[in-house]
């Protein structure tokens, strides 16, 4: 079927059309159809049968524009590719931490998937105070699983490269270079400043030279550094969950880059929710203390989790193909040190994406709800002047932490 933009009415169409569908619907008489995207890029529609609420679908449609622009701002519609390439994968590491896939359609640029119902966007729920018991345990069993599958520590040198080449990403990789690494760092169109910023405060940014020339390193290393595949935009927006389970949604800037940056992207997220609480919870009405402490603590126990977990697959790879190159004497341990070493860069990397991510959010296009919500002008940018504080000593210092607990202790420093 050649590509045809859907609305409410055709999805329901399309659906009919499908016949996996015939085994998730029992009729097609009584679907409800609402469009329920909330994100910058795509169309998603929930539907679901009136009579049997459980039957139920989501189907995501990529359009040719950025969404949040408009057709004024063109955007290849193919990126849906990825997006499905990248579901597929992780499918097969991590089958219980993604939407299960129904149907996929390279032409129509659309998935059909399991509707997460019983799950919320964390975003919007860690805005409001809420546990999610299994976060860092299951973020980094994603995170550890997809990376490490991907490295050339376990694929052969020919499969490896060869995904390299399926997922080139060209646009979506453009838009991170852009809005990620560029615009935030210079005077551009497309940066939004709080009005309660100083130029003093923005200057602390873009004028300074050694945070100019630290950003510059990590976007390329962003570029040239081919490590794994990535999932690209792992953000607090792109997991939904409950206190039982947790779920990665839209891969669509997934290609292969450094490990560091989708790990660095998570905690970032969390370090800036952790601000943003510090006057949440006040206005929630609680003492702040408790729920902040679990932000950090999710932090540092999805790094050491990741940590643990990555080294382990590794490991456990390494002794299962018994490599000539590590059959000797003192073999072993010089193996768990090459592990220990590469694992001690990402932890860099880690450290200075999360930076570039958290400082992007404050000077960029993009902004995050958690501290762009917040209503009182003055107070949201003293939680963004400590924002960009912390983002500047960790791009600058990402080789000098030692712990993940340094990370979180410059956190409570500041705050
Ligand atoms: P975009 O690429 O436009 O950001 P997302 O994949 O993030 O699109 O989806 C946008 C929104 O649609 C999500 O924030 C979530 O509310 C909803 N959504 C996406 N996938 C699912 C799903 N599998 N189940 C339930 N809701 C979903
Ligand atoms: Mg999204
Ligand atoms: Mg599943
Ligand atoms: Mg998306």
């Amino acid at each position: 079927m050649p590509y045809k933009q859907l609305d409410q009415d055709s999805v329901i169409e399309y659906i009919k059309s499908v016949p996996e569908m015939k085994q998730v619907f029992s009729s097609f008489d009584n679907l409800n159809v609402s469009e329920i995207g909330d994100g910058n890029l795509n169309f998603v529609y929930n539907v679901t049968n009136n009579e049997k609420p459980k039957e139920t679908v989501i189907v995501k449609q990529a359009v040719p524009f950025l969404r949040i622009v408009g057709e004024s701002w063109p955007l290849p519609k193919e990126r849906m590719n990825f997006e499905i390439m990248a579901l597929q994968h992780a499918a097969k590491y991590c089958p219980a931490l993604v939407p299960e896939i129904y149907h996929a359609s390279h032409e129509m640029c659309l998935i059909i998937m399991q509707n997460l119902t019983d799950h919320k966007v964390i975003r919007g729920e860690i805005i409001q105070g809420k546990y999610f018991p299994r976060l860092a345990e299951d973020t980094s069993t994603y995170m550890a699983e997809n990376l490490f599958h991907t490295t050339d520590w376990f694929l052969d040198h020919k499969t490896k490269k060869e995904l390299v080449g399926k997922f080139i990403n060209v646009d979506l990789c453009k838009i991170t270079e852009d809005f990620v690494f560029t615009n935030p760092y210079e005077k551009s169109d497309t940066n939004s400043f709080n009005p309660e910023l100083t130029q003093e405060n923005i200057d602390f940014i873009q004028k300074d030279s050694e945070l100019k020339l630290a950003v510059a390193e990590m976007k390329y290393k962003f570029m040239n550094n081919a490590e794994a595949l990535l999932h690209g935009d792992l953000h607090i927006g792109s997991i939904m969950a409950n206190e039982d389970e947790t779920y990665v949604i839209d891969p669509e800037f997934a290609f292969f880059g450094p490990i560091g940056f989708d790990i660095g992207a998570f905690i970032g997220n969390l370090i800036m929710a952790y601000f943003s609480h510090e006057h949440r919870q006040k206005l929630l009405g609680n003492e702040p203390y408790q729920y902040r402490k679990w932000l950090l603590d999710t932090v540092e126990a999805t790094w050491e989790l990741f940590e643990q977990k990555f080294d382990k697959l590794w490991a456990d790879h390494q002794e299962k193909e018994n490599l000539p190159y590590w059959q000797y004497e003192g073999g072993k341990e010089a193996a768990a040190e090459q592990r220990k070493r590469f694992i001690r860069k990402i932890f860099s990397d880690t450290v200075g994406f999360a930076a570039c991510k958290m400082m992007r959010r404050i000077l960029g296009l993009a902004k995050v709800a958690d501290i762009a919500d917040i209503e009182d002008l003055k107070e949201r940018a003293r939680i963004e002047r400590m924002t960009l504080k912390m983002g500047k000593q960790m791009v600058i210092n990402r080789d000098s932490y030692s712990s993940i607990q340094e990370l979180t202790a410059l956190a409570k420093e500041l705050s």
